[in-house]
């Protein structure tokens, strides 16, 4: 059934398209820059790569990396280079311009939010649950094989499993899997298993007590079914208590930062070092602070309208007092657990929840004000960059991306300064390149100015 997805759409697609699927396969030697290759080490001054078909074949210093006769080169000299982001929890295809809901989840704009993360420099997202219909698993097929061009990798967890009360259109779980028996959980994990999803969403919140949670054998036997298909489970679950019995149970990932973090659940996260965590942080400190936005940072201007620029800005002038007050104490109590678990060596990924139900969380930029959270949070900007490519991608299952290696897919960002030495560099984007293809930034620019 996959195969066949792919097959129609390969004869669907253009020829430019099609061009594409056979990539570049003229070797390109990459030279001058400082390249920042998502593991441990330090950056590398004066590099070289060599790309072929599409993938990273050598890595190392200038003048030390051998290239074939007759392959092309390109001085970089100046520039910084990272591999491409990785986000890892968003909602696709939901958000366009003023209006967000699943009227907009269409073929066109899943791909649009594609190009936007490719855009922003992203190679690969994982949407969070909030899909539905066949559409999301053609989509992934057809963005895997390398089909569209400019466009970003998309994985989706499919529908989300969900207690009745957590279900409303009006948030994204419209669609989710009704979860209300044990066998009923099961038999839904099974169907996603059917959809080859990696990754099974669900949700563990009484939302401040309005609502009745997900029961804990539920949540149970979710997981336990998930890891009898060979798949893991992220969940969205805030609260110190409910994340306590989460990791008990097994769960592999949280879909946020847990609101508040203590001795004992550092300890569950040191038990189990493959339980991951993704901050998605950019709710609480936008109404902090919001640099980015007063006046808009460039590349918003470039991507999203001046009417969604202006509610967003709006939206966040309006807040009460008591209400920025709260966001500052929640803020602050999620930058001290930040601190503590990356002090104690968590896996941790970036996540931004971007493309959100209130249509104010950009799709593609979010990832960029999250890096700067994070850092602001109390973490280095190198372990946030390794946090938002090699470990986001880990937690992923993407085993080509996330480091600048020979071997792995040549999927980098080309950056006018230096984002170790601050953070916000990563915004200072000069080219993207996917699967060793340049992202045609400018085509893609044009595109959206006209459309509004
Ligand atoms: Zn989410």
């Amino acid at each position: 059934m996959r195969i066949y997805a792919v097959i129609a759409a390969l004869l669907a697609a253009s020829s430019a398209s099609l061009a594409q699927l056979s990539q570049s396969p003229g070797a390109v030697l990459y030279e001058g820059a400082r390249l920042i290759t998502g593991d441990d080490g330090p950056a590398l001054e004066r590099a070289a790569f060599l790309v072929e078909n599409g993938r990273f074949t050598r890595v190392g210093r200038q003048g030390e990396v051998a290239a074939p006769d007759g392959a092309a080169r390109v001085d970089l000299t100046g520039k910084t280079v990272i591999p491409a982001l990785i986000d890892a929890h968003s909602h696709i295809g939901y958000m366009k311009d003023l209006t967000s809901g699943p009227q907009n989840y269409t073929r066109e704009n899943v791909l649009d939010h594609m190009r936007r993360f490719a855009y922003f420099g992203v190679a690969a997202s994982q949407a969070m649950g909030s899909d539905f219909g066949e559409l999301p698993f053609v989509l992934r097929d057809e963005l895997a094989a390398g089909v569209h061009a400019d466009a970003a990798r998309f994985l989706t967890a499919g529908r989300g499993l969900a207690p009745l009360e957590e279900i409303s259109p009006a948030n994204m779980r419209h669609a989710a899997y009704v979860v209300t028996t044990v066998e009923g959980a099961r038999a839904n994990v099974r169907e996603l298993a059917r959809m080859k999803v990696s990754i099974v969403k669900t949700w563990v919140d009484d939302r401040g007590g309005t609502i009745k949670p997900l029961a804990p054998e539920l949540s149970r036997a979710i997981i336990d079914e998930a890891h009898a298909n060979g798949l893991r489970v992220a969940v969205h679950a805030t609260g110190l208590a409910d994340a306590k019995a989460l990791m008990r149970a097994g769960i592999d990932i949280f879909g946020h930062m847990i609101e508040d973090v203590d001795d004992e659940l550092v300890a569950l996260f040191k038990a189990r070092p493959n339980t991951a965590i993704l901050l998605a942080l950019n709710a609480p400190r936008r109404v902090v602070a919001r640099p980015w936005l007063n006046p808009p940072h460039p590349l918003i201007l470039e991507t999203v309208s001046p009417q969604q620029i202006a509610r967003l800005q709006e939206r966040l002038a309006s807040q009460s007092p008591e209400a920025a007050a709260e966001a500052r104490r929640a803020w602050d109590r999620l930058a001290r657990g930040i601190r503590i678990l990356a002090a104690a060596g968590v896996k941790i990924g970036v996540g931004t929840d971007g493309g959100g139900q209130t249509g104010d969380q950009f799709v593609g930029w979010t990832i960029h004000t999250e890096m700067e959270n994070m850092v602001v949070a109390g973490m280095t900007p190198a372990q946030v960059l390794v946090a938002a490519t090699r470990t986001s991608a880990e937690i992923l299952g993407l085993a080509d991306l996330g480091t600048v290696i020979a071997g792995k897919s040549a999927d980098f960002v080309v950056l006018d300064a230096n984002p170790l030495d601050d953070i916000t560099n990563t915004r200072r984007i000069s080219r993207v390149f996917l699967r060793g293809q340049e992202v045609n930034r400018a085509r893609l620019r044009a595109e959206w100015a006209t459309s509004r």
